[in-house]
């Protein structure tokens, strides 16, 4: 491609900018995509904090009251015991329902401790509770303003998107088809930089290959736009030297 130009190339570099633009707003429009999903996040942990507590609590209470209802069950039968070292007619027999009865004794005070330890656990985890559960309902209720806050410049940056690619569309119909076309092949390909100024000694801006010299003068005296050999993209001339004075090409829409 190395067709006498006009200052498409100077239209094409300005197209390039605003490109880079509008990727750039693409971006921070993704961006508050994260910010929207990073929101949450803190008072999903704290749910989860509060689920872990919940089940804790739940599994003391179980293990409290089956020691309870052992205990109750040890209290009866001490009970019963005491009722018989009053009917007993040996002295064997007394120390037998001793024996028994202090054995009973030390394992009811032992589930006693135990279940009042329990109880003491459980009040501890439940106060712990009712902190994470204010804690989370607190991250709730901010979670719905820092989104709406979020979204609101997530719509003022979209909307700022959608006028620039206006902006873009009105500025690429003044450009000369031809090169438009290459431009945007170029551009499709995924290539950040799909056109170049060529630099002062005379390589191109991209790559820094060394444009042929003949090429170099060429793109110096007349503006012509060439290939870059080495890396495809569109080299214009330098833009001190971007010749406006040319005249513009035939075809120009
Ligand atoms: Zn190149």
């Amino acid at each position: 491609m190395t067709v006498e130009t006009g200052p498409v190339s100077s239209q094409l570099l300005e197209l390039q900018i605003i490109d880079q633009q509008i990727r750039a707003i693409q971006d921070r429009v993704e961006s508050f995509q994260g910010q929207l999903e990073a929101v949450e996040e803190p008072a999903m942990q704290l749910a989860e904090e509060v689920a872990a507590t919940e089940t804790r609590v739940r599994d003391l209470k179980l293990e409290e009251r089956r020691l309870r209802l052992a205990a109750e069950d040890k209290r009866l039968r001490v009970q019963r015991l005491e009722e018989r070292l009053n009917l007993v007619k040996t002295v064997r027999e007394e120390a037998a329902v001793q024996a028994e009865l202090g054995l009973l004794r030390r394992a009811l005070d032992q589930e006693e401790h135990e279940v009042i330890s329990l109880l003491d656990q459980i009040g501890r985890l439940e106060e712990r509770l009712d902190d994470q559960r204010a804690g989370m309902e607190e991250a709730r209720s901010a979670v719905v303003p820092k989104k709406e806050e979020i979204r609101a410049k997530q719509e003022a940056i979209r909307t700022e998107a959608a006028e620039l690619e206006l902006r873009r569309g009105l500025f690429a119909e003044g450009i000369d088809r031809r090169y438009l076309a290459v431009y945007e092949g170029l551009a499709k390909g995924g290539r950040k930089v799909a056109v170049a100024a060529m630099t002062d000694d005379g390589a191109c801006g991209a790559c820094f290959s060394l444009i042929p010299l003949q090429l170099q003068n060429e793109i110096r005296s007349t503006g012509r736009l060439v290939s870059c050999e080495a890396c495809g993209v569109i080299v214009t001339a330098p833009p001190d030297v971007v010749p406006d004075e040319l005249p513009e090409p035939a075809n120009k829409t």
